[in-house]
């Protein structure tokens, strides 16, 4: 296999891997970078020479979906193989990020915009090929032929990894995985057997684990919070992705209420995360890869947000829990639009439930000390920070150590690191080399291919 990452850069970005098994190429994900946008946020794809003969999804996150039309527009024969879930969920997922990125070119006139449309993402959705789990899908082409199998990889609804053997080699991607189960997932069930390579995510390289940490544990501290500053009459802002972070927390709410230790304030949640409750719900019933049930917005009598926000500044004319996209509070979503009526009021409070890029205006207000001054631009208005702010590790990544478990277990003679800034890189590539003295551990060169 020689195996060349399209990724503009040593970062999560657009995850895009290309394969090339003699003259058979695949192209596993093809994201689009959340940082940039136009142009810059696309994955190297001039790289590829030549026809591809299948395209692999892991998941439906747009860092590994998001760039998928353009490549299919380039390459419109090419089949697309997926879980039976994801093929369900990426053609809701990629029409929203053509309306975002028309709202980006209103405000910013960025030409580029949008990338692609609606017919681009109907190409995608024709190419779809569910692929049942652990049932090996062949793709060939003259004489050319490789084995592909996917494997539930825990991290968010739908998320696989996959083994692709060639020649009696077996080459096994992580893709985006988590070994613990989640409530609208269960844990990865991943093969642990030898490999001759492993390609791995180590998104939470650089997090040292919390010496007693669980889950469980985590899930009661916030709860805990929440009821405290609810009942003194606060909202609470819980920032999470629209797809299957904020079907998680609807969960773990649902569940709480149901036994009777839910303050019984209102709850909120944003347009998108609502209408992918009913996808996830299709899921649950037609796949079995997902556990997740649309009553429960009943249950929890969820309201829609008012898209007619108050004006910045002014406290929430309603107090009660904000279930609202995007998780990292980027500029213009719903989180941030309400951020800017939270911040100010020394009642209320701001809890991060997933992985947020430093980057990010979400991570710039988990750096900032009380009394800080926060800038929304574009709405002329400036927060002084008198909420609470805290970060609850709830992440749907694997921990760094599991990381380093599962590699040992598959003992591959190659590691290939993917998906993690430099810091986590850099202490993955360290900890392995130390380890697993006998693997050659690879952290990639945009667009340099490796032979493995
Ligand atoms: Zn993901
Ligand atoms: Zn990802």
């Amino acid at each position: 296999m020689r195996l060349t990452d399209l990724n503009s850069g040593r970062e999560i970005g657009a995850n895009c891997l290309l394969l090339e098994f003699g003259g058979l190429r695949i192209v596993l994900d093809c994201g689009m970078h959340p940082k940039h946008e136009g142009k810059p946020s696309l994955p190297k794809l001039d790289l590829i020479q030549g026809s591809i003969d299948g395209v692999i999804l892991t998941h439906c996150h747009l860092d590994h979906l998001g760039s998928l039309p353009v490549l299919l527009r380039q390459h419109p024969g090419s089949r697309v193989y997926t879980s039976a879930a994801s093929a369900l969920f990426a053609r809701r997922l990629l029409s929203n990020s053509i309306q975002v990125m028309k709202r980006q070119r209103e405000e910013n006139g960025n030409q580029d915009l949008p990338m692609y449309v609606e017919q681009d993402v109907e190409r995608v959705e024709n190419a779809l090929a569910a692929v049942p789990l652990a049932n090996p899908r062949k793709i060939g082409r003259g004489g050319e032929e490789i084995s592909l199998s996917f494997h539930l990889a825990g991290h968010v609804a739908g998320a696989v990894g996959c083994m692709i053997e060639h020649r009696k080699k077996r080459h096994f991607f992580t893709g985006d995985v988590h070994f613990q189960a989640q409530r609208t997932v269960g844990a990865a069930a991943f093969p642990r057997e030898p490999v001759d390579t492993l390609v791995m995510e180590c998104t939470r390289g650089a997090t040292a684990s919390i010496p007693g940490f669980t889950r469980a544990k985590e899930e009661a501290r916030l709860i805990k919070a929440i009821n405290r500053v609810a009942d003194a009459g606060g909202s609470i802002l819980l920032p999470a992705f629209a797809f299957g972070r904020m079907q998680e927390i609807l969960k773990l709410l649902d569940e709480t209420a149901a036994a009777g230790n839910l303050a019984d304030v209102p709850i909120f949640c944003s347009g998108l995360g609502m209408d992918l409750c009913n996808y996830l719900d299709e899921a649950s019933k037609k796949t079995k890869q997902v556990n997740f049930s649309r009553k429960i917005l009943q249950e929890l009598n969820v309201l829609p947000l008012s898209r007619r926000y108050v004006q910045p500044g002014k406290n929430m004319s309603e107090p009660g829990i904000y279930v609202l996209s995007s998780g990292m509070l980027v500029e213009k979503t719903p989180a941030w639009r309400v951020a800017a009526n939270i911040l100010d009021h020394k009642e209320n409070a701001v809890f991060f439930v997933g992985y947020c890029d430093p980057d990010t205006p979400g991570g710039e207000l988990i750096g900032m000390a009380p009394g800080g001054e926060f800038k929304f631009k574009g709405l002329d208005h400036t927060s002084t920070l008198r909420a609470e702010v805290e970060r609850f590790h709830l992440s749907g990544h694997a921990d760094r150590e599991e990381l380093i478990d599962f590699a040992q277990a598959l003992a591959p003679k190659d590691i290939i690191l993917t998906h993690g800034d430099p810091p986590a890189r850099a202490w993955m590539k360290e900890t392995l080399s130390k380890l697993m003295p006998a693997t050659r551990i690879h952290d990639p060169e945009p667009g340099v291919a490796i032979e493995l």
